[in-house]
């Protein structure tokens, strides 16, 4: 049986209000025992904390989408955290993102945000899930900087040598189902050791097919398209991530009971 952790979703959005339960049903028939709940906002903690009471197979994280620029928002989302260290398993999704925001100015605001993420995963010992849009080598690099220890770079889109930085670092990269059909995935995934991978859906988006709603059973796609690319066996792919999913979140995120 293949077993899988989905370590970046976002099931709090109302794509999934009408049928969460039925989504969930078909995650754990395709073989995912947990979920990570990413949080764009406060709203977003407080659900997935909610929603993680309610499903055994899903525990909440809590962050600041980085198209968010508000220093007083990060930091209440920052005392909500620090109150609530037991419930959560990760701070996300938090990042650069130089594709939305595009003035130095407010540029400069982000990275102060996310540098305050960056140390409250240190202070409070949680893994923190980096979205990095056209800012791969300047995420890594403020990372690395601040000494960042427990990182997952979500649907890295940076290159090859800045990933290798990460790597050397510890860091883990997660793939999405939109791996088969990006040719930047497929060679990064090319480039990077399996040791260092992670999968993830970022569920509702990120799927196999432009357009249509992504769930966390999509995540056996994700895991055979590094099959592939690595040329090895799926069970051999899927051992070693689950392996590389419990030295990053620890035993949190191991199914209840
Ligand atoms: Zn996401």
């Amino acid at each position: 049986m293949l077993e899988f952790i989905d370590t970046h979703a976002h099931l709090h959005d109302p794509a999934f209000s009408p049928d969460l339960p039925d989504v969930l049903s078909r995650a754990t028939a395709a073989g995912v025992r947990t979920v990570i709940l990413m949080g764009e906002d406060l709203s977003h903690a407080h659900k997935n904390i909610e929603l993680a009471k309610k499903y055994s197979m899903l525990r909440a994280g809590a962050g600041l989408y980085p198209d968010c620029l508000d220093m007083e928002a990060a930091e209440t989302l920052i005392a909500f955290i620090r109150t609530h260290r037991n419930e959560i398993a990760a701070i996300g999704e938090v990042g650069l993102d130089y594709w939305i925001i595009k003035t130095d100015s407010e540029r400069e605001v982000q990275r102060e945000i996310f540098k305050r993420f960056i140390e409250l995963s240190l202070e409070l010992d949680l893994p923190i899930n980096v979205h990095s849009r056209s800012a791969g080598r300047q995420a890594v690099s403020l990372l690395l900087a601040k000494g960042a220890e427990k990182v997952q770079l979500h649907a890295f889109d940076g290159r090859a040598a800045a990933a290798m930085e990460a790597v050397e670092a510890g860091y883990y990269f997660s793939v999405p189902p939109s791996v088969v059909r990006s040719r930047q995935k497929q060679k990064l995934v090319g480039h990077l050791p399996l040791s260092c991978l992670l999968l993830e859906t970022d569920s509702p988006v990120l799927g196999p097919v432009c357009g249509q709603r992504n769930e966390p059973a999509h995540i056996r796609i994700a895991a055979e398209e590094v099959a592939r690319i690595k040329n090895l066996p799926l069970q051999a792919v899927v051992e070693r991530v689950w392996q590389n999913t419990i030295e990053l979140y620890g035993d949190c995120v191991l199914p209840h009971g």
